[in-house]
């Protein structure tokens, strides 16, 4: 057995666990023992110098759960022929290998995001990402020319696997990707495996088409590549059944709101590797979804909102129509309700690991959607009516579930009682045998109580001795000549008959039968179910999409958020705006809304100064999650709305603001600020919160200053800007800029207290603002009185005689500066 041990373990990938079948248990050894009982808190023990340690097989999920959880890769061997007909050692074999990215145990999914496993490969001057759920069947690839938005959607997808061809895994320039997402696990796959010619005809032939045309990748070696190098990694190599994945999706980022991975950390949209309080991110707040799909597209949008003006109208226009009609919201979203994560159900019926459950739950979820299809379909929102024609109510899988499937069926499925009586009359006639020679055995009982006088005589049964008549001590002169005497126990002794086991036989007989039987019936229908997979996913899509902007309604309707009018030109301009998760705080202050004008010509940079705590960055990040918000296809918070649609935005922190999250080098903020700065078009919305703080302040001022110049003079870039800073001296930019305005957030001193009325005002913050508050704070008045002093020295000298800022002067060129005359080592 060791010896078929070691042949199994050989074939493994590297670093596999192997979960070894030996009767009831899972027994790991040697290596495979040391670290899963250390991971799983199980005794590690010895045989033969072996250290082993085992898992009952019936708990294997749990237990499945802690290992994949803790980043390793399980493969599970099965005994595949019935030990009793064995000759010699039981066949086994390794019927799957289960690792982060591919786990479809639902103890350890989280229902409202999906698990990615990701292929990355690079070809031809570009790299695709490749993103595959297992779990429900989901499979996009997307392609990029630049290395950054690369890590950037690995970080934003966070997938928790990554396989990647070995030759490029060692390469410096994706090596350097994959290593600072270090918490991704990245397997190196077979190069040949991501090769244009192998990649294309594995696809190919999963997809059984004739070519990738169809899919829009044909001919693009970076897309087929990653495509094929994940499916061929999860179909060959872990043993995966892929049955269920049924389709491609290239995905072009042209028609998507850039978001990087810097952005949605700064604005806390989604929870990433759990560094977000989850409370406090935007996809909580927007999250009203009914369904676990709707709340896993929702995440999807977040992280991709659409750029494409008539998407973006169509989903506005159908979060209108069920914000109108009540009756249609309140329908869908009670019809949903009902529905029951059909993606997962059919990927996990598809391969082969799905149970009577699981049809029962695909049939009380069909059964929802004659109404919801009927009630979405009046809708006079083009978009919600082509979905609901997209839900496929499958009458006769319903049909079929509802006569063959009993209502609570067990989770066992070769253990019977799953098929309803009445569907099979074959199984009928076995299931009565068996009952039939029950009842037999309960009159045989009664029946020999009276010839023998035996009055505690029991016909009883156990798996050893099948069924036996029990007689005890003091009644045994009673017992007749012709019962077999069996067994003696100290109370009682125990007999059969030949019509015992005759009738034993039969029962048994039955039974196994039955049970069989109950197996193949149930198989079948699941094969029908699964026969619809393509019908169910298109209809889960659907609903998804139904679900989502049904949530968007009934937030746009709690929290009374309006219809944004989008547009093709440059201005952002809203009135009333509020922070949508900082508003919904409980027991928070009464949120201050504010109006925002932006345009690419005269309030194109805006500068935000005020002091610490009044509320700059709260609005400038308020700005930003409304575009985003609408160009996912929601209401935004505000009382009136008009969007320019956006390209990507770009929101950085100074540095001392970021601490908590351990990126606090001035290094980070500036490599941010150059991305920034070579990405951004006039399209882009650009929010700046205290860039500069991480370095002396004339550094700071002098770098920020620069980059608002830049940011402004630069036809190319041009970008809509929110600055928030404390650097006062910023606020003389608007003397040198005609597309500089600045803003500033009121405060009032009142008596020996400071109010914050969070009100966002035209011009500067006041400039002694930080000496008012040192003499509130109770410093001497003196100090006071000498800080008011030298404040106005340094005033005196920040503007030249024309009344323009004296640092933005510029130098003859002799005092330039020039970089290669300094270096940091
Ligand atoms: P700053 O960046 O100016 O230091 P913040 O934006 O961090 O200030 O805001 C400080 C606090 O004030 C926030 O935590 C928030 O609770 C509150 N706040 C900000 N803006 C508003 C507003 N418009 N209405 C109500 N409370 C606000
Ligand atoms: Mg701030």
């Amino acid at each position: 057995m060791m010896k078929q041990y070691r042949r199994i373990h050989a074939e493994l990938p590297p670093d596999t666990i192997l979960f070894f079948r030996l009767g009831d248990f899972y027994e790991m050894f040697f290596e495979d023992a040391k670290i899963a009982s250390q991971i799983l808190g199980i005794a590690l023990t010895k045989r033969n110098k072996i250290p082993m340690c085992g898992v009952p097989y019936h708990a294997k999920d749990n237990y499945l759960a802690k290992l994949v959880r803790a980043g390793q890769k399980v493969a599970i061997c099965d005994q595949t022929e019935d030990a009793a007909q064995a000759k010699g050692i039981v066949k086994r074999d390794v019927t799957g290998i289960i690792t982060p990215g591919t786990v479809t145990v639902d103890t350890i999914l989280d229902s409202s995001r999906n698990n990615y496993l990701a292929g990355v490969y690079e070809a031809n001057g570009s790299y695709a990402l490749a993103l595959l759920d297992l779990s429900t069947g989901a499979f996009d690839v997307e392609e990029t020319s630049c290395i950054d938005t690369l890590r950037d959607n690995l970080r934003r997808f966070a997938p928790s696997e990554c396989i990647v061809a070995g030759e490029q895994a060692e390469g410096d320039r994706l090596h350097s990707v994959l290593d600072s997402s270090s918490q991704i696990m990245v397997t190196s796959g077979e190069d040949w495996t991501f090769e244009y010619d192998a990649a294309h005809d594995f696809l190919v032939r999963h997809f059984n088409v004739h070519s990738l045309e169809g899919y829009g990748c044909e001919g693009n070696a970076a897309l087929v590549g990653a495509a094929g190098g994940a499916l061929y990694y999860v179909r060959e190599q872990l043993r995966r059944n892929v049955s269920h994945m049924r389709a491609l999706r290239v995905r072009n980022p042209g028609e998507y709101l850039v978001l990087d991975e810097a952005t949605c950390d700064n604005l806390d949209l989604v929870t990433v590797r759990g560094r977000q309080d989850p409370s406090t991110t935007l996809l909580h707040v927007m999250d009203c979804t009914k369904t676990a799909m709707g709340a896993r597209l929702l995440r999807e949008w977040l992280l991709r909102p659409l750029a494409d003006m008539q998407r973006i109208c169509a989903r506005h226009d159908s979060v209108q129509e069920l914000c109108d009609t009540r009756a249609l919201l309140r329908d869908t979203r009670d019809a949903l309700s009902n529905v029951r994560d059909l993606e997962r159900l059919i990927a996990r019926l598809g391969s082969g690991s799905g149970n009577a459950r699981d049809l029962r739950a695909v049939a009380h979820s069909l059964t929802q959607l004659p109404a919801l299809r009927t009630t979405v379909a009046t809708s006079a929102s083009a978009l919600l009516s082509s979905l609901a024609k997209s839900v496929e109510c499958l009458p006769e899988l319903v049909q079929l579930i509802d006569e063959s499937i009993v209502d609570e069926p067990p989770a066992a499925v070769k253990e019977g009682a799953i098929i309803r009586r009445a569907y099979d009359e074959q199984l009928d006639k076995l299931r009565d045998a068996a009952s039939e020679g029950k009842q037999w055995l309960a009159a045989f009982q009664t029946r020999e109580r009276d010839r023998t006088g035996i009055k505690n005589l029991k016909v009883r049964h156990n798996k050893v001795f099948g069924y036996y008549i029990e007689v005890s001590k003091g009644q045994l002169e009673n017992v007749p000549e012709e019962y077999i005497r069996k067994q003696t126990l100290v109370n009682a002794e125990r007999f059969v008959t030949p019509e015992i086991k005759e009738y034993e036989h039969l029962i048994m007989g039955a039974q196994e039968r039955s049970m069989a039987m109950e197996y193949d019936i149930f198989c079948g229908v699941r094969d029908k179910v699964v026969a619809e997979t393509e019908r169910i996913q298109a209809t889960a899509a659907a609903l998804a999409q139904i679900d989502v902007l049904a949530s968007f309604a009934e937030r746009a309707l709690l929290s009374n958020y309006t219809k944004p009018i989008m547009s093709d030109g440059d201005k952002i301009d809203v009135r009333d705006g509020r922070h949508p998760v900082v508003e919904q705080i409980p027991d928070a202050e009464r949120f201050v809304p504010n109006d925002t004008l932006l345009d690419c010509t005269t309030n194109q940079l805006l500068i935000i100064t005020g002091p610490n705590m009044a509320g700059k960055s709260t609005y400038i990040r308020q700005v930003a999650l409304i575009s985003i918000m609408a160009q996912t296809g929601s209401f935004v918070p505000a009382s009136q709305a008009e969007l320019g649609i956006t390209d990507r935005v770009f929101t950085r922190v100074g540095a001392s603001d970021d601490l908590a999250r351990g990126r606090s080098t001035f290094m980070v903020e500036m490599q941010e600020t150059a991305n920034i700065l070579n990405n951004a078009t006039s399209r882009s919305l650009i929010v700046l919160d205290e860039i500069g703080r991480g370095t002396s302040t004339f550094d700071g001022i002098s770098i920020a200053w620069a980059v608002a110049e830049f940011l402004h003079n630069n036809e190319a870039v041009k970008a809509r800007t929110l600055f928030a800073t404390h650097y006062h001296e910023l606020t003389d930019l608007e003397l040198t800029m005609s597309g500089v305005k600045n803003w500033s957030v009121l405060v009032r001193e009142k008596g020996d207290s400071i109010v914050f009325l969070r009100k966002i005002v035209p011009g500067p913050a006041d400039k002694s603002y930080g000496i008012q508050v040192a003499r509130l704070a109770g410093l001497p008045p003196e100090v006071v009185e000498r800080a008011s002093e030298i404040l106005l020295n340094l005033e005196d000298g920040e503007l030249s005689e024309a009344g323009k800022p004296k640092i933005a002067e510029r130098r003859p060129s002799k005092g330039k500066y020039d970089p290669s005359q300094m270096t940091l080592l």
